[in-house]
Formats: structure tokens, sequence, C-alpha cells
């Protein structure tokens, strides 16, 4: 993990969603090494992945009293201080297409992706306050038609989403931003169709998955100073595979003949 230099986070409280490995992890680790205090929360009891120097709790995204909770608690933690940061992470995909997707499948993944980062504002943006930022993981399948539908629907949503809180929260001075990762190297993708991935890396420009790591440095960017006039912005961190839109693929045909 890098702890590159992200000005102005040392001593903000973030809380990060779905942390307990994967992306979430590495936002925490690279958030607790520019120094901020991360509080790290994932659906398991205990995280999957060493959090060294973070602090992690147990919370369901889409349970709304657990929601409440971390909010009271962490009200009473910061007293008059502001909470800085909301990382909101936790996803899970579900690879049925159009036709089989089961209606259980699709209100479990819309639960996770969409009220989630949903619920966690409700409930946490109260507490912060002007520099505050919000940034939510998106995917490049909320630029395309990807097609695991349930997943791609919930995350062109979570665009709406940010969109919608960018422009009702900017006027307190909190930002909100989203993050859409290309194909990173974590468990969600370890279990991808071996085609997936092939025809991923063939569309991606860079001609490489990315790591949680680099996907970390821009959430972290996005929490800090250096990003103060930025809000309402969508980035990706694909390697340039929704730039390109498949136009790598006809360049590849006609260099190659
Ligand atoms: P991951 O599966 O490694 O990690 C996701 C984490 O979310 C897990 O630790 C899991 O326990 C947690 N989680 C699941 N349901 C939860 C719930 N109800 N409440 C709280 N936590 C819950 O996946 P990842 O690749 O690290 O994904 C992180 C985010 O990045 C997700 O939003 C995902 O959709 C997005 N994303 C990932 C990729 C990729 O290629 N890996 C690409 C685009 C977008």
């Amino acid at each position: 993990m890098s702890s590159a230099g992200h000005p102005g986070l040392e001593g903000r409280t973030i809380v990060v969603t779905g942390a307990g490995g994967g992306q979430g992890a590495a936002a925490a680790l690279v958030l607790a090494a520019a120094g901020a205090q991360v509080i790290a929360t994932d659906v398991t009891d205990t995280p999957a992945l060493d959090l060294d120097g973070v602090d992690y709790r147990r919370l369901d995204v889409t349970d709304e009293a657990g929601w409440a909770s971390l909010g009271r608690s962490l009200a009473d933690d910061l007293g008059d201080e502001p909470l800085r940061g909301l990382v909101n992470n936790a996803g899970i995909t579900h690879r049925a297409r159009l036709g089989a997707v089961a209606r259980e499948d699709w209100d479990r993944v819309l639960a996770v992706n969409l009220t989630g980062p949903l619920l966690g504002i409700q409930a946490l943006a109260p507490l912060m306050g002007s520099g505050s930022s919000i940034v939510n993981i998106g995917s490049s399948a909320a630029l395309n038609g990807h097609y695991p539908v349930a997943y791609t629907t919930s995350k062109w949503g979570l665009r709406g989403l940010t969109h919608a809180a960018a422009t009702e929260l900017g006027p307190r001075g909190i930002r909100v931003n989203l993050v859409h990762p290309g194909f990173i190297e974590t468990p969600m993708t370890a279990g991808a169709p071996q085609a997936m991935r092939e025809a991923q890396l063939a569309l991606t420009p860079l001609e490489r998955v990315g790591s949680a790591d680099e996907v970390a440095q821009v959430v972290a960017f996005l929490l800090s100073d250096a990003a103060s006039y930025l809000s309402g912005a969508e980035i990706p961190v694909d390697g340039a595979f929704t730039s390109s839109a498949g136009a790598k693929f006809m360049s590849d045909r006609i260099a190659g003949g």
C-alpha cells in the first residue's frame, strides 16, 4: 500500500463501508496512512484483511437501524467536530442476465448498491460540515450496458443519487463525487468469467487490470483538500476502458489488418 500524501486528512474522521476486504480495505489503509481516523465497516463481524491502525465496526449498509446507531456513536465521539468523510464502497455483484434475474436477487443488489449509499448519506450527512466529502463507488458498468442487469442498473442509479446529493448538500459545503472502477483485482472479480476478464483486457487501452490501491488513491484525493472545488464529478479509474468505448477493438483490428 502506498501512503502518498493527501493534504488535510490528518485527524479527520472518515467512514468507509464494505471495508473488510477489497477496495474498501485498501481505501481504509491509504486514508489511515494519511493520518485520518478511519471507521472501517463491513457486514462481517471481523475484517477479511488486517486493518492495522483502523477502527472496525460491523455494519450492514441495508440496515437503517445500524446506520442510526453508527450516527449516534459518531455524534458522541465527535462532539462539536464534523464528520469529514463517507466512502459508500460496499457493493455486491450478481451476474444474471435480463431474462434470468430473479426478483429477490434484483432487490438484494439494489438494496446494497443503491439503497445502502442513500441510507448512509441520510444518516451521516447531518454530522458533516463545510469541507466534508462523500465518495460513492460506482463502476464502469454505470457508463455502459454491462450484461449483469441488476448490478448495472444499481450503478446507473448511483449516478442519479450522487448528482442529487451534490446539488442538495453543496450549499452546506459538502462535496459528493462518484468513482467508477474498471476491472480491479479483488475478491469480487476473482469469480468473474474468464471470458469477461479477457474481453475487458482487450478493450482497456492500458492493457492491464487495476489494483485496489490505485482506486484508493483517487478516493483519498477526493476526500482531501486537494479536491476542494470538485463536486458532482464522475471519475473513471479504468485504464481508459470507458473512454475508449470499444474503439480500441476497432483500432487494433485496423492496425492488425
Ligand atoms: P469485494 O467483494 O472485494 O468487497 C466488497 C465488500 O463489501 C466486501 O468486504 C463485502 O463483505 C462488503 N459487503 C457486501 N455486502 C455488504 C453489506 N450489505 N453491508 C456492508 N458491506 C457489505 O468487492 P470490491 O471489488 O472491493 O468492490 C468494492 C466496490 O467497488 C463495490 O461497490 C463494487 O461494486 C465496486 N466495483 C468493483 C470493481 C472491481 O473490478 N473489483 C469494478 C467496478 C466497481
